[in-house]
């Protein structure tokens, strides 16, 4: 069982030497469309550090994108999934069914919002969540339009990437994009034009009345949004925002789909985000932190919706893969166990502290934001003018990775860091990389 040593430690340059001939052999087997933010080969992963293939320490604040929320080789994920391994791999839950999958639909419809009857549907990626809400959404409502949100990102697949707002790097030259697809404006509160208090009813506003105008709510099977926006910047709808769009979808016959892929699961200090403001969605998609670094993700919703499309229309072959069910398992019971929402809140005070303390020495840092341990700062050139900085993003994650921490970017302007630290980090490590970061300021 790993039991990496909790402490960052430098013994070569970032990315060291053996990392540097892995990557050699990388470029010349790998496709070139499939970039890595560090080119240093990982080891090992445990709690807040990743060990590297040269015997550095890395502290990891990105979770592998918000996967390893309860560490890179938690406890009881590696110990379910070993026990299942051993059993059988695959079956293929369409031929011949577990009890895994089953108990995950369980623990799905006891976690998300709501107390009424609900169904999950298992996949692999979030992208294919979020394909299935739409053709859930579809089958039940018989409509065909979907509603997206400026800034907002739901996976690389064609019908993902027409729901993804941002051109480069996600569609640029992978068009045509499917069909049936609007998008709409989403509070914004650091950019909106009349000031962050006025933008979440004014967006909502502006959002219903571009739906009724040009699509025509009868027209519209399902509005999908992340209740925190994640590769759009870290954007928290204003205030008001959510809740409105929900009244919409609700008094039309829409159904309100959450995309819960990067901000659920304890990410946000509540196990899903749009507990904030009360929001109870029709359909939840789910993925990256459900299960501990194995690959799953689902649909999960109002059972009369789940329950529309006819018998055999949804699946896959390897949809909720066995082992990724023990180790959703696994990773549930981690976060019950150590209480990872209130962890989350606790990374929140003390992120937002140290970083509204280097805010007043650094004034290209336009906005903190964000919740739980989901945070992230947007750079600007200057606070008066707000143009987006994404060369000091840029420099900023370079310094910090060359000092051994792990650090994001995001963002539609790409000025966004952003930070996503496993929630069983410790105090100590989350302190030393805000260090890292502070020095990183006084370099660019
Ligand atoms: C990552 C992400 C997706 C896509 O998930 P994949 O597993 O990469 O397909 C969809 N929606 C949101 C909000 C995400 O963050």
């Amino acid at each position: 069982m790993t039991a990496v040593p909790q402490e960052r430690k430098l013994v070569t340059a970032i990315p060291g030497p053996k990392s540097q001939e892995l990557q050699a052999r990388r470029l010349g087997a790998v496709a070139g469309g499939v970039g890595s933010v560090l080119p240093v080969f990982t080891k090992r992963l445990d709690g807040g550090i990743l060990e590297d293939v040269d015997g550095n320490r890395l502290i990891d604040f990105g979770s592998g994108i918000a996967v390893t929320s309860v560490g890179g080789s938690a406890e009881a994920v590696v110990r379910r999934a070993t026990a299942q391994l051993a059993d059988f791999t695959h079956t293929c839950f369409m031929v011949t069914p577990y009890e895994g999958y089953v108990e995950v639909c369980e623990a799905l419809a006891e976690l998300t919002p709501g107390d009424h009857a609900k169904k999950s549907a298992l996949f692999n990626s979030g992208a294919e969540a979020v394909e299935n809400a739409v053709k859930i959404a579809r089958a039940y409502t018989k409509r065909q339009a979907v509603v997206v949100f400026d800034h907002g990102y739901h996976g690389r697949t064609n019908l993902t990437m027409a729901l993804t707002a941002k051109n480069m790097p996600y569609k640029h030259g992978f068009g045509p994009f499917a069909p049936e697809v609007y998008r709409v404006p989403v509070a914004y509160g650091y950019r909106w034009p009349t000031g962050a208090e006025n933008c979440g009813p004014e967006a909502a506003a502006q959002a219903i009345d571009q739906i009724t105008k040009q699509i025509g709510a009868e027209n519209v099977a399902a509005i999908i949004i992340e209740p925190v926006l994640g590769e759009g910047g870290f954007i928290e709808p204003a205030k008001g925002f959510l809740p409105a769009i929900v009244e919409f979808a609700n008094d039309n016959g829409i159904v309100f789909v959450a995309d819960e892929i990067q901000s659920g699961f304890c990410r946000t200090g509540q196990w899903f985000a749009c507990e904030d403001e009360g929001i109870v969605p029709d359909l939840i998609t789910t993925a990256k932190g459900i299960a501990g670094g194995l690959p799953l993700a689902a649909v999960t919703g109002r059972a009369e919706i789940m329950d529309a499309a006819h018998a055999g229309g949804l699946g896959g072959t390897y949809g909720g893969n066995p082992v990724a069910c023990a180790g959703a398992l696994g990773s549930i019971e981690t976060m019950k166990e150590l209480d990872l929402n209130a962890k989350a809140k606790e990374i929140e005070s003390l992120m937002k502290a140290r970083l509204s303390a280097m805010q007043e020495k650094y004034e290209i840092i336009g906005d903190i934001r964000g919740r739980g341990a989901m945070i992230a700062i947007e750079l600007v050139k200057d606070p008066a003018s707000k143009t987006p900085n994404p060369e000091a993003a840029a420099a900023l994650a370079k310094a910090c990775h060359a000092e051994g921490v792990i650090v994001l970017t995001c963002g539609t302007y790409g000025n966004v860091l952003r930070f996503l630290p496993p929630l069983v980090i410790g105090e100590d490590l989350l302190n030393e990389g805000l260090d890292v970061i502070e020095a990183a300021f006084a370099t660019v």
